[in-house]
C-alpha cells in the first residue's frame, strides 16, 4: 500500500494541470489513474491491477477524499484532491482551445450521444475523432480504430478496474496522448446525472451525496472506504 501513496501526485491541481498541458504540447504519452481507496485496495488484491499502478508510465492522482485523509494519517503531504470529473472538464477546455483530437469510450449509448452533442455545442474547437458506448462487447477494436489517428486525449468511462485495464492493455500502441479512466464522468458531463451541489464538494462530502442518490453504493462505500481507513490506521501505528 505504501508504494501507492509514495507514487501519488502531491503538488496540487494547478501544477498537475500544467504538467498535463506540457505533456500534450510536447506530444508525450501519459496514463493517469484517478485514485480512490477502491483503487489501492484493488491493486493489493489483483496482480494485473498492481502492475499498472506501479508502472513508471502511470501517474496516480488523489481523486477521493478517502485517499487524501489516509495520506495525511500516514504523514504524506498531499495538497488537495484532483478529481476525475474536474480533470475531464479541464481536458475538454484544453482540447477546445488547442483544437486537439479526442476519443471517448464508455457509458450508455444515450449518454455518449448526449455528450457528443454537449461537446459540439460547448467545445466547438475539439476534434472528436471517435466515440463508443461502454457496453459494446468488443472494446478492443475501438483502440485499434484510433491507434493511427494521432489522438491527443482519450477518456475511458467504464468504472474501475475495467477502464484502467483496458487502457493499459492498449497503451503501447500509442506514441503520444493523455489517457484517463474517468468513472462516471460522462454521465455528469453529458447532463444525464447531476454532480453533487457545490456545498457537498466544498465539504468533501460528494461521496455522501452519491450514496443518498444511489443507495446501492453503500455496500461499495463500506467495503472500500471504511475498511480502508481502518487498515491505514493500523499501518500508521506500526510506523
Ligand atoms: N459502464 C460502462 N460499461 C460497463 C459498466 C459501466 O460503460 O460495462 C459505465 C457506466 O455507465 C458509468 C461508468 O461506467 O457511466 C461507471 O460509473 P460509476 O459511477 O460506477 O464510476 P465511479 O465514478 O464511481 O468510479
Amino acid at each position: 500500500m505504501k508504494k501507492y501513496f509514495e507514487k501519488l501526485y502531491k503538488e496540487g491541481k494547478d501544477n498537475f494541470y500544467d504538467l498535463v498541458k506540457e505533456k500534450l504540447s510536447k506530444k508525450e504519452k501519459m496514463f493517469i489513474v484517478t485514485a480512490n481507496p477502491e483503487t489501492f485496495t484493488y491493486g493489493e488484491n489483483d496482480k494485473e491491477f498492481n502492475k499498472l499502478l506501479v508502472d513508471k508510465e502511470t501517474t496516480l492522482i488523489p481523486d477521493g477524499i478517502g485517499i487524501v485523509k489516509a495520506a495525511n494519517i500516514l504523514k504524506y503531504n498531499i495538497k488537495e484532491r484532483i478529481t476525475g470529473i474536474d480533470l475531464a472538464n479541464e481536458l475538454m477546455d484544453i482540447c477546445n482551445i488547442n483544437k486537439y483530437k479526442v476519443a471517448l469510450i464508455g457509458a450508455k449509448e444515450e449518454v455518449i450521444n448526449a455528450l457528443r452533442k454537449v461537446i459540439k455545442d460547448k467545445y466547438p474547437g475539439i476534434d472528436l475523432v471517435a466515440t463508443e458506448n461502454g457496453y459494446v462487447e468488443d472494446k478492443d477494436s475501438f483502440f485499434d480504430k484510433i491507434k493511427n489517428k494521432d489522438i491527443d486525449v482519450c477518456l475511458v468511462a467504464l468504472g474501475i478496474p475495467n477502464q484502467e485495464k483496458l487502457i493499459y492493455k492498449h497503451l503501447k500502441k500509442f506514441k503520444k496522448g493523455v489517457f484517463v479512466g474517468v468513472g462516471g464522468s460522462f454521465d455528469v458531463m453529458s447532463g444525464t446525472k447531476k454532480r453533487a451541489p457545490k456545498i457537498f464538494q466544498k465539504l468533501n462530502l460528494e461521496w455522501l451525496y452519491r450514496i443518498v442518490c444511489e443507495p446501492k453504493r453503500i455496500g461499495r462505500f463500506w467495503n472500500n472506504n471504511v475498511k480502508f481507513i481502518f487498515k491505514v490506521k493500523k499501518i500508521s501505528k506500526k510506523r
